[in-house]
């Protein structure tokens, strides 16, 4: 019998699986699946200076079309977890809104999803028209490198291929269906460091004070824009979020100077295009007269966007069909900041609304033929 989905994400609720704590959340996922006749595999990514973080991947049926559901169990800490009305991990429900840190973000989701998965395999004697698979990290709201990026490369190189997928990720603006995210811009994280030579405030000449290169090369990063947007994106933005000196001594010219910076990039650029156009930019303030360079972090964060498809017309259809909205298609960043906050909480309603969305998409998916 396929599970209840509110059961199941107050179960899941429960599980107090802060990153990079498993928390008995997979092991739950695992139980359910595996009773469905789903193939499950646990596996553990581990990389030096982090924390080993276990992930989880089940499969049913072994033919093409293959949808899979991607997501997380892992949550951010509760915080204070006095401030709660109901307890973080308690998995509560008042009133008409279930309580819990994972709730919104993204654990509801993932419950409706399998309640969902497995009510569609009952409805037809146990056996998919295709496959359906789970892909969940445990490792998403964390660093992120023990999780989603490692588990694509281990299934691919057990040969999955998947034909869609479906993130369950908080995405609606106002209410549930209003909105479908079809991208997302990249991020990309980098440090300017300016070396100059350190000495004394009295003497400037024998000194090179870094900070004079600092504040023109900030400038000039800051005064173009990056482009103007493009068919599908906002704009890319350049912002500086930190200038770290250190200098505790007010008549010491320091000797190095350091800003930091984040872009958010739209499909005009690639990682590697958008650096040498940031460099460039730099170099060409610096003038050969500033000696500067930037430290640029690794990032997972490419952009991507998802084009009209006949399955983007399903998952739009199955959506109106259910909460009688026509979603909006967006690549517009973070949903709502106030799902990591105390109280975290959701709509019972809106996960049997969501639980009916998936539903509604698994029977038209693997009930036509030629989706792609
Ligand atoms: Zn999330």
């Amino acid at each position: 019998m396929a599970p209840d989905p509110i059961a199941l994400a107050r179960d899941l609720l429960r599980c107090p699986s802060v990153t990079p704590a498993e928390g008995g959340a997979l092991g739950l996922l695992e139980s359910v699946l595996k009773g469905a006749g789903f193939e499950i595999h646990r596996v553990t990514f581990a990389e030096p200076g982090t924390a080993p973080v276990e992930n989880l991947y089940a499969r049913i049926g072994s033919e093409t079309p293959h949808l899979c559901f991607a997501g997380h169990t892992d949550v951010v800490p509760p915080g204070e977890a006095t401030s709660w009305s109901h307890p973080p991990f308690g998995g509560e429900i008042a009133g008409d809104m279930l309580y819990g840190r994972g709730a919104v973000d993204m654990k509801g989701a993932v419950a409706c999803a399998v309640a969902a998965s497995l009510d569609h395999l009952a409805a037809r004697g146990g056996k998919p028209k295709g496959s359906i698979s789970f892909l969940i990290t445990g490792d998403e709201e964390g660093i992120a490198v023990n999780g989603t990026i490692k588990l694509l490369k281990w299934a691919a190189e057990r040969g999955e291929s998947f034909d869609h997928c479906i993130l369950g990720e908080p995405s609606n603006a106002a209410s549930i269906g209003d909105t479908i995210k079809v991208g997302r811009r990249g991020s990309l994280n980098g440090t300017l460091v300016i070396t100059g030579k350190q000495g004394h405030v009295a003497y400037p000449q024998l000194a090179d004070n870094p900070v004079r290169g600092l504040v023109t090369l900030m400038s000039a990063l800051m005064a173009v824009p990056l482009d103007h947007g493009s068919a599908h994106f906002d704009a890319s933005n350049l912002e500086f979020t930190s200038i770290d000196i250190g200098n505790t001594t007010v008549n010491l010219i320091p000797g190095e100077a350091r800003a930091r910076f984040n872009i958010r990039f739209n499909d005009c650029h690639s990682q590697i295009s958008l650096k040498t156009l940031i460099e460039r930019l730099a170099a060409d303030a610096a003038r050969e007269r500033v000696k500067w360079r930037i430290d640029w972090e690794p990032s997972n964060a490419d952009v991507f966007f998802t084009g009209p498809s006949p399955f983007l017309d399903l998952v739009i259809a199955a959506i109106k069909d259910v909460t009688g909205v026509v979603p909006k298609l967006s690549t517009t960043g973070g949903t709502s900041d106030a799902m990591h906050q105390v109280d975290e909480r959701t709509a019972v309603a809106d996960l049997v609304r969501l639980t009916a969305v998936y539903r509604k998409i698994l029977d038209r998916y693997f009930g036509s033929r030629g989706t792609n």
